[in-house]
């Protein structure tokens, strides 16, 4: 596996492999990697002839009270698990390679950037926007490779590609997570060993409210009340925001339509830790008979 650290070095190689008709595959990482990022690699070994991850903290998705200085870095780690997952470039840029100095441009992305995760964290979007379209403009990927983990951000990625005309196909991986259920995050490292006992909480809560959809509720109002309700057991959990929307575009009607994929998105903090996690979750079709469901306008 080779390490690149200069932008025009990514491009040159990125351009000759596809030259000789290869496809690239692109894994960005903020590092400190673990089961969840090796999933991409390995799925975007799968898919591609060529797989490049980049290492980068991004300055520009924290905020100044955030985690930067401290979000956990261990390039010798990243480096082990990379090769051992078949990925063939490192791209681990210094900061001054991605914000070039004198550097003042930014994307915008829109009103999707300050629903949800964006109204508690109103910089982010903009800042992963941002990095992900120079990271593209570095690597020229054909495919890149994102987390469902980070469900609000795939919506994302997925405009920005369309929007800016990047041609680039975005391929959302499964969660990947421990035995518990608890999401594979960089950040659980900041959990003491009994808030991540206690952390499951967020995977049994996505867990239940699954069940009480298939159990035939439709109604977003009571489907956001059980998460909340089934959340509160742990009263020092901070919960910023548990609710359905609709998978697609984060759209909160009152009822769900049966066949519709709903999302539940959960942004809470436990002790110091910030831990977001989600589950689609698909409305069941009813069990009309065939001349009730002609009926109600459903055949
Ligand atoms: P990060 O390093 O946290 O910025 O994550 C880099 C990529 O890995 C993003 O596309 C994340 O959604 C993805 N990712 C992080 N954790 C997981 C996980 N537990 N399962 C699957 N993908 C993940």
């Amino acid at each position: 596996m080779k390490v690149i650290r200069k932008v025009d070095e990514l491009r040159e190689y990125s351009i000759e492999q596809r030259s000789k008709g290869k496809t690239v595959g692109f894994v960005p990482t903020m590092g400190f990697l673990h089961e969840g990022h090796v999933s991409l690699i390995t799925r975007a070994s799968l898919e591609c002839d060529i797989v490049i991850t980049s290492l980068f903290v991004n300055p520009t998705q924290f905020a100044p009270h955030e985690d930067f200085d401290s979000y956990p870095r261990d390039f010798e780690h990243d480096y082990n698990l990379a090769k051992n997952a078949d990925c063939d470039v490192l791209f681990a840029p210094a900061r001054g390679e991605m914000y070039p100095e004198g550097a003042t441009t930014s994307l915008s992305v829109g009103d999707l950037a300050y629903v949800f995760e964006g109204k508690y964290r109103p910089h982010f979007f903009d800042g992963v926007a941002t990095v992900v379209s120079k990271l593209f403009s570095a690597a020229l990927p054909n495919k890149a490779f994102f987390g469902q983990k980070d469900y609000q951000q795939t919506l994302v990625v997925k405009a920005l590609s369309r929007d800016m005309l990047m041609g680039v196909e975005i391929v959302v991986c499964p969660i990947v997570r421990e035995t518990s259920g608890l999401a594979m995050s960089s950040r659980n490292k900041y959990l003491t060993d009994e808030e991540k006992s206690k952390a499951k909480i967020l995977f049994q809560s996505l867990v239940a409210t699954k069940e009480f959809i298939e159990s035939s509720e439709r109604n977003r109002k009571k489907i956001n009340a059980f998460m909340h309700e089934y959340l509160r057991k742990l009263e020092i959990l901070k919960i910023d925001y548990a609710l359905a929307a609709d998978a697609y575009n984060l759209s909160e009607p009152s009822e769900f339509e049966e066949g519709m994929d709903v999302v539940l998105l959960l942004g809470t903090i436990l002790g110091k830790t910030r831990l977001i996690d989600n589950m689609v979750v698909k409305i069941p079709v009813s069990n009309y008979n065939e001349d009730e469901r002609f009926q109600a306008g459903l055949k």
